[in-house]
């Protein structure tokens, strides 16, 4: 009979997603595959969406074909849902079809009744597993359908078991559980709810469904989809399974494996497991499990058929596998696979891997990498690490080391957050009602759980650094401080968590940076974004330290090299404040002079620096009011003088400075003297700089030498920097002895030289567009006003981006275009380049290449990202 909105586990697919949800998807996936998973049916995403959220029942055609379904299931499993002998219990799960891990409700062992488990009881050799199990539906469905902490039940046990430590007790909860606790907790349901447990396994099931679909709107969960960017319309399905048991016996015990591991991408079974315990007893950080690697020297045989399943799964998912299972009385379950959340390094390692092993496709593996995630790839570690000041060992599980202060609730994370610093973390164990405050952490360390808690699972993902399973710390909340043996640790003291090697230590340490020549599988996977990229990558780098590190990083050359940052130097500043502040003319010479002779054996490092690699000189272009001191502070250190009344020489020399000051700024606008215009009025800078440049290249050796005319409005001024560039290379070359080879192009950041583009390219070699500068152009407005009214704008509508931080199609886009078409119609082949904030990200990068620009010029930091998005731009 059609079925409108259930679908039986063995009728779906993985390209069901949508209606049946991630997990969903994901069983019926395994069901067609034929690996061993639980039977059940999924009620789908449509289902959810004809619900009335709050009604607590399901309407009716819904209600009927999920009894039809539950009918079918007894019939598959030779069960019956309610009966004594033979009970059919299942587990209620939530089934998102976007990931949000932990955040919605499951429910466990609906189907237990007081009557089924005193009758299962009786006839198991293990009576108080089914105590166990009732248990936990209680709690569960409490928890669930009536809202009751799960504290309250907690206390409840441990008034039982008072005399251990905490973590013992809650070891102890799924273990050691005298029937007559079960009366304690009927008790307590019926104190919170005013009513009984429902002893009817039907209303149970329903309620338990219709409390899953109504989990979507948790206060916690709306907020955690607001920060994750998940629709709130998208809705979950919700699965019902006929439930397997790992609390049976010592042949019994549940787990999470990942297929690789999440945090170095070693292709290596990863995970925990432990005796004696029902699913979420893992993931719920309460215990701290037994590595996996004990479930092979225990279980061998079970060992292997896991790591055939997960070999089968990734071959079928051909991506990293989360794999949750059961053993029941020595029968292997699985009951959940996902792609794994992991760290940036081990998604790296993990593509590079299944590309080589023919998994996946050179082309698939550069696609998977995020390229904004491989900053976070060079993960720090601590230079000192002494013993000294070793507090404890706990369990690494997401690489790298911070320091940062104790926080021991979101409260005090979000203060300390605001006072600024890193933050740690640090708990008992972590819940997904912290998901909130997790960005503003920069490192988490947890007394309980195992490399597959939520802690560790959450931290992987963030690729922050994280610790967890470190027991013999003790927490006192109350007290705000954390005890490492005598140690005692207040909150917002500091404290030095090392995720790669689980260590925790006492204050601050020095943290030393990572580096890229040790990271293989990265410059594999970096090497294959080379071949596919077709957009050139270039550095904006300046001295040369930078330059030394841009080749590392894979640049192909250096697009931009701006000479004034040179002149910030100590060494430089005053000399080139003599020549923007002399009046006689004898001075000013002597002072370019000097400027000169130091200018030129900087540019001798530089072309050693980059070995070959082209070159791009940007002549200088800043305001020269950017190299005095401002204003205020020469006003300031005045005062303070007059204040010491100390009269001297020292003060006639800033009232000297001040004036001049005065005269600069009132000269210079926003669109003032600078770029081409600064050159043009102040020739003799220019001309010592190209002095400088071209004594540098004709006694050295440069590969590929080109110059750059800053901010350019008319062809005329490039057609003057011109002639200035190529007087200079005959004098120095006729000196020399030889022809200095160089090319010329021209900087377009007025919206006039993009109109002019074609004039420009018919005189120069190259053209380099400033888009930061072309956006201030178009909008008439600086990057910083910006900040003074646009997010008004956003707020009212009147425009939906930011147009500094977000390609621009539109306005400076189509300017960009129009400016390649004219130039290119001038020289069909002129190279073509750009830079500015942003460009180097992926939305950015594609219409960059519809542009029909050939090089991107990106700072540092952005390079790698760069070489990556470029390609992933270039394959689609
Ligand atoms: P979450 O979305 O929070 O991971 P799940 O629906 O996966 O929730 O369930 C929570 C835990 O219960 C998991 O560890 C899972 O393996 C376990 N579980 C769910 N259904 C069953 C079942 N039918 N039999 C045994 N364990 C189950
Ligand atoms: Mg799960």
């Amino acid at each position: 009979m059609a079925q409108t909105w259930v679908v039986p586990l063995d009728e779906g697919s993985r390209e069901m997603r949508p209606l049946l949800g991630g997990k969903g998807a994901g069983l019926a996936e395994m069901t067609r595959l034929g690996i061993p998973t639980a039977p059940g049916f999924v009620i789908t995403t449509e289902a959810w969406h004809n619900y009335s959220p709050g009604s607590r029942s399901l309407f009716p055609s819904l209600w009927e074909e999920v009894t039809e379904a539950l009918a079918a299931l007894e019939a598959e499993t030779g069960k019956e849902f309610g009966c004594r002998s033979k009970p059919l219990i299942v587990s209620v799960r939530s089934s998102p079809a976007a990931s949000m891990p932990g955040q919605l409700k499951t429910i466990l062992n609906v189907g237990l009744t007081r009557e089924i488990v005193d009758s299962l009881a009786e006839q198991s050799p293990r009576p108080e597993s089914w105590c166990d199990a009732y248990m936990r539906l209680i709690r569960l469905y409490g928890g669930t359908v009536h809202d009751i902490p799960k504290d309250k039940f907690r206390d409840v046990l441990e008034r039982r078991q008072r005399g251990g430590t905490a973590g013992e007790r809650e070891r102890r909860v799924d273990v050691e559980v005298p029937g007559s606790v079960i009366e304690e907790f009927l008790a307590l349901f019926r104190d919170e709810t005013g009513g009984e447990f429902p002893q009817d396994p039907y209303v149970q099931l329903e309620r338990s469904i219709a409390a899953v679909f109504d989990s979507w709107f948790a206060q916690n969960v709306v907020e955690y989809r607001a920060l994750a960017g998940i629709p709130d319309d998208l809705g979950t399905a919700v699965v019902v399974q006929m439930m397997v048991f790992g609390n049976m016996g010592l042949d019994s015990g549940s787990g999470v494996v990942f297929s690789r591991n999440p945090a170095t991408g070693e292709k290596e079974l990863y995970g925990e497991y432990l005796p004696r315990s029902q699913g979420e007893d893992v993931v719920g950080g309460l215990v701290t499990p037994r590595s996996i690697s004990e479930l092979a020297r225990e279980q061998p045989k079970l060992y292997e058929e896991l790591k055939d399943i997960c070999a089968r799964l990734e071959a079928a998912g051909r991506d990293v596998q989360d794999v949750e299972f059961t053993i029941e009385e020595g029968r292997l379950w699985i009951l959940q696979a996902r792609p794994a959340k992991r760290t940036p390094l081990a998604t790296v390692k993990a593509a590079v891997d299944m590309a080589q092993e023919g998994l996946i496709s050179r082309e698939e593996a550069v696609r998977r990498v995020d390229p904004e995630s491989l900053g976070q790839m060079f993960v720090t570690s601590l230079t000192d690490a002494s013993a000294a000041d070793l507090l404890a060992q706990g369990i690494e599980c997401s690489p790298g080391a911070v320091s940062g202060r104790v926080a021991l609730d979101v409260d005090q994370v979000e203060q300390m957050a605001r006072e600024g610093g890193p933050v740690i973390l640090v708990r008992e164990q972590t819940s997904p009602d912290d998901a909130a405050v997790m960005p503003l952490v920069s490192g988490i360390l947890t007394r309980h759980g195992g490399a597959t808690s939520h802690a560790a699972v959450v931290a992987r993902g963030l690729g922050k650094p994280c610790v967890v399973g470190c027991e013999a710390m003790q927490i006192d909340v109350e007290e705000g401080r954390v005890h490492f043996g005598e140690v005692t640790i207040a909150s917002g003291d500091e404290i030095s968590i090392d995720g790669s090697t689980g260590r925790v230590f006492a204050g601050r340490k020095e943290l030393v940076a990572p580096c890229l020549s040790e990271a293989g599988e990265l410059n594999t996977l970096l090497a294959w974004a080379d071949d596919l990229r077709r957009l050139r990558v270039l550095a904006d780098a300046s001295t040369p330290a930078e330059i030394e590190v841009a080749r590392e990083l894979g640049a192909e050359g250096i697009g931009i090299l701006r000479t004034e940052r040179l002149y910030y130097d100590a060494d430089f500043l005053p000399i080139f404040r003599k020549v923007i502040l002399a009046e006689a003319q004898s001075v000013r010479q002597a002072a370019l002079d000097e400027l000169r002779s130091l200018h030129s054996e900087e540019f001798r490092a530089v072309f050693d620096a980059a070995q070959g690699l082209p070159v791009t000189v940007r002549l200088l272009s800043a305001p020269l009011e950017h190299f005095l001191p401002s204003r205020d502070a020469l006003l300031t250190e005045l005062a303070e003088l007059r204040l010491a009344q100390r009269w001297s020489e020292e003060m006639g020399r800033l009232e000297e400075m001040l004036r001049a000051v005065d005269g600069w700024t009132q000269a210079i606008a926003e669109y003032g003297l600078r770029g081409a215009r600064l050159g043009i009025a102040a020739p003799d800078v220019v001309r010592a700089q190209l002095e400088a440049l071209f004594n540098a290249a004709g006694a050295g050796s440069v590969g590929d030498l080109r110059i750059l005319v800053p901010c350019v409005t008319y062809s005329g001024e490039v057609e003057h920097y011109l002639q200035v560039i190529s007087n200079v290379a005959d004098t120095v070359g006729e000196r020399e002895g030889k022809r200095i080879a160089h090319s010329v192009g021209a900087i377009i950041e007025t919206p006039r030289a993009a109109l002019v583009a074609d004039q420009l390219a018919s005189k120069v070699d190259f053209l380099c567009f400033d888009r930061d500068g072309l956006t201030a152009g178009v909008l008439s407005c600086s990057q910083e006003e910006r900040r003074k009214f646009l997010p008004g704008y956003m707020g009212e509508g009147i425009i939906g981006f930011d147009p500094f931080s977000t390609a621009d199609e539109e306005w400076v886009g189509s300017l960009i275009r129009l400016a390649v078409e004219r130039a290119r119609a001038a020289r069909p082949d002129i190279g073509i380049a750009i830079y500015g904030s942003h460009c180097h990200e992926p939305a950015s990068m594609q219409l960059l290449h519809e542009w029909g620009l050939d090089a991107l010029v990106c700072d540092l930091s952005q390079l790698l990202a760069a070489r990556l998005s470029a390609a992933q731009a270039a394959i689609g």
